[in-house]
């Protein structure tokens, strides 16, 4: 009987070639906490890592231990919940680590968008997704994707403050609804799901439904209506205590709204 989410601290086989290994910081933003992605193909003696994880000692050691030998790390978005680990993970494997933004790269380059890196037995494509955070990225493999934040095993992704992230993130789900098609979901938060494309449809549903509660919101409310009252008004079925959270999307929303009617 395989291991179920969530699993801390071991390592839990999801794919054939993916396993991942949560880490013990479950949170409001981090849901039953971050998971450490490690891929490595039948046979391979090497493994790519996808996020350190936090800065957690404990975490760095399960990883380092699951993942053995490790050719490459490779870093979904800056957050402190994916990157905190960075140092110790590279104290204990000595991989280079790779990301959108340079300053998360050690020992190596820069990663770009439709790049297609061959490590550990595996081709990875990497895919630029804006709107959880600027430099979000996706991971696809040959029978999955690593969605990082962009898109969660539950719950909904918070997005950036940037005027366009609303319609960055619309395009970016646009895009896994595309590439993800019969392809294993594997976020960085919560469970795994059998496909990414109906996953990144439903969260398409959800936002234009969002959208709809905006208008509908700035009908009522008047179209100068700040983001804390529209946050009131759309997100009422929701725990206040989400609402900090809620009031960066309803700004994206209201910013997108200005622009694309
Ligand atoms: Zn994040």
């Amino acid at each position: 009987m395989g291991l179920e989410h969530p699993a801390y601290g071991q390592l839990r086989q999801v794919t054939e070639t993916a396993g991942v290994v949560l880490a013990s910081n479950p949170g409001m933003m981090t849901i039953d906490g971050t998971n450490t992605w490690i891929l490595r193909a039948p046979g391979s003696d090497e493994s790519i890592v996808i996020d350190p994880g936090p800065r957690d000692r404990k975490h760095a050691e399960a990883v380092a231990a699951a993942a053995g030998n490790v050719a490459l790390t490779l870093i979904t978005h800056w957050h402190y919940d994916h990157t905190g680990g960075i140092k110790r993970h590279r104290k204990l494997t000595g991989a280079p680590v790779r990301a959108l933004d340079d300053k998360y790269v050690r020992d190596s380059t820069s990663l770009s968008d439709g790049e297609v890196i061959e490590a550990a037995g595996l081709t990875v494509r990497v895919v630029r997704t804006p709107g959880h955070t600027e430099d979000s990225l996706c991971f696809v493999l040959d029978d999955a994707v690593l969605t990082g934040d962009t898109i969660l095993g539950s719950g909904t992704t918070v997005l950036s403050s940037s005027d366009t992230a609303l319609a960055d993130y619309l395009d970016s789900l646009e895009r896994i609804a595309e590439l993800g098609e019969g392809k294993v979901l594997l976020p960085a938060h919560g469970p795994d799901h059998p496909d990414a494309a109906v996953v990144a449809r439903q969260y398409l549903t959800h936002r234009h439904a969002r959208l709809d509660q905006v208008r509908d919101a700035l009908k009522l409310l008047g179209p100068d209506a700040g983001s804390l009252k529209v946050v009131r008004h759309v997100y009422r079925d929701v725990d206040p205590k989400l609402w900090v959270a809620a009031r960066s999307s309803v700004k994206a929303q209201l910013a997108y709204l200005r622009q694309h009617g």
